[in-house]
């Protein structure tokens, strides 16, 4: 079988490129080479973070792999059949285990039977999904397509100690539904979640108040946390409608006020309340890949990424589909389907 070469500097140059191209070599069989791999980013090459994707997507399927070693910027992924089983690894480090799950997950719903996965490592990131995120906007979206799922946040893991854990057990489709997403109907519910280890419990409510402050009325929930899992503080809204919930989440940091760290969370939640688009910029990027396994699918978002499009385009050299945008002025309509369909 020809071989995919990937430029992983294309675009932003992220680690999404590798993890996306790793699920779909897995799923298709087809094996990849890719370069410059981050080249985008302050520290290219491969993180603890990539590098456990890497070795639990070989794990999974029985990969030959070249290349797998910290630092790496070159990767060879060689994929075998996918397996069922239970599954474990540890990032040891804060790396992101959501990340590491979204792309082992996609996988295992073309294995030969069910599965679990146990990732330890962060699990409240500053730049990927928080594990809210994932149980709370993306896993319905995906359940939605068919697929059985069921995400547990076992132990929270801050960066920079790590320490969470997350276990997910899903299973093979039987069979796929397409979604599309071009409404999200009215608003149903805002919530905060003020989550503290080890930090003052004030620090998360003072949060909480100044989010209620900006954005109206809030669900408020404290969850204080026991002080060996931080120390850790993040703020998480939630937006609840009939078709979609969003999360936006911003991490407290150590010498910034818990107003400016709440502002921040608002005035992102407030972007995608007025924007009316049902998908905000992150579960964008994030739908295209399970969208195109489904088949076909399409939804309205607030901004064509750069994550997008890239996202897009590793989809494109792997499945037989192609992607459109249709571009307004305020949002955009992605929509995928079959090359010939
Ligand atoms: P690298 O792994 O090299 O850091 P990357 O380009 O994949 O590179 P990011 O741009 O930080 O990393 O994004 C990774 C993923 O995390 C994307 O799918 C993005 O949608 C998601 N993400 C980032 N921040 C958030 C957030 N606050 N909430 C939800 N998802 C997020």
């Amino acid at each position: 079988m020809d071989w995919i070469e990937l430029d992983g500097s294309r675009g932003e140059g992220g680690g999404q490129i590798l993890r996306t191209a790793l699920s779909l070599s897995m799923i298709t069989g087809i094996p990849f080479v890719i370069e410059r791999i981050r080249a985008g980013r302050r520290k290219p090459g491969l993180l603890r973070q990539h590098l456990t994707a890497v070795q639990a997507a070989a794990a999974v399927c029985g990969a030959e792999v070249d290349g797998a070693t910290t630092g790496s910027q070159g990767l060879c992924f060689k994929p075998g059949p996918v397996r069922g089983g239970d599954y474990r690894h540890a990032i040891g480090s804060a790396g992101s285990c959501t990340l590491v799950l979204q792309t082992v997950l996609p996988a295992l719903w073309f294995a030969d039977g069910p599965s679990t996965l146990r990732i330890s490592g962060g699990t409240h990131n500053p730049a990927a999904p928080p594990a809210d995120f994932l149980i709370r906007s993306w896993q319905p979206l995906i359940r939605r397509m068919g697929v059985t799922l069921d995400i547990r946040l076992l132990r929270h893991g801050f960066y920079p100690a790590g320490g969470g854990e997350m276990l997910a057990s899903t299973a093979p489709v039987a069979s796929w539904r397409s979604l599309h997403l071009n409404t999200r109907g009215d608003l149903r519910r805002q919530g905060a979640i003020g989550v503290v280890a080890g930090v003052p419990a004030e620090v998360a409510r003072r949060e909480m108040q100044r989010a209620a402050s900006q954005l109206g009325v809030l669900d408020e929930e404290l969850r204080v946390l026991p002080s060996n899992e931080g120390p850790g503080n993040v703020l998480l809204v939630v937006l609840d409608y009939p078709e979609v919930t969003e999360v936006f989440s911003v991490r407290g940091e150590r010498g910034v006020p818990a107003e400016r760290v709440a502002d921040s969370a608002a005035r992102a939640a407030r972007l995608f309340r007025d924007s009316g688009a049902p998908i905000g910029e992150y579960l964008s990027d994030q739908l295209l890949l399970p969208m195109a396994l489904s088949g076909q699918g399409s939804f309205t978002t607030q901004v064509l990424s750069s994550h997008l499009r890239t996202n897009c385009q590793v989809i494109e050299a792997f499945l037989p589909v192609r992607f459109a945008f249709e571009e307004t002025d305020t949002r955009v309509r992605v929509s995928v389907a079959q090359e010939n369909g």
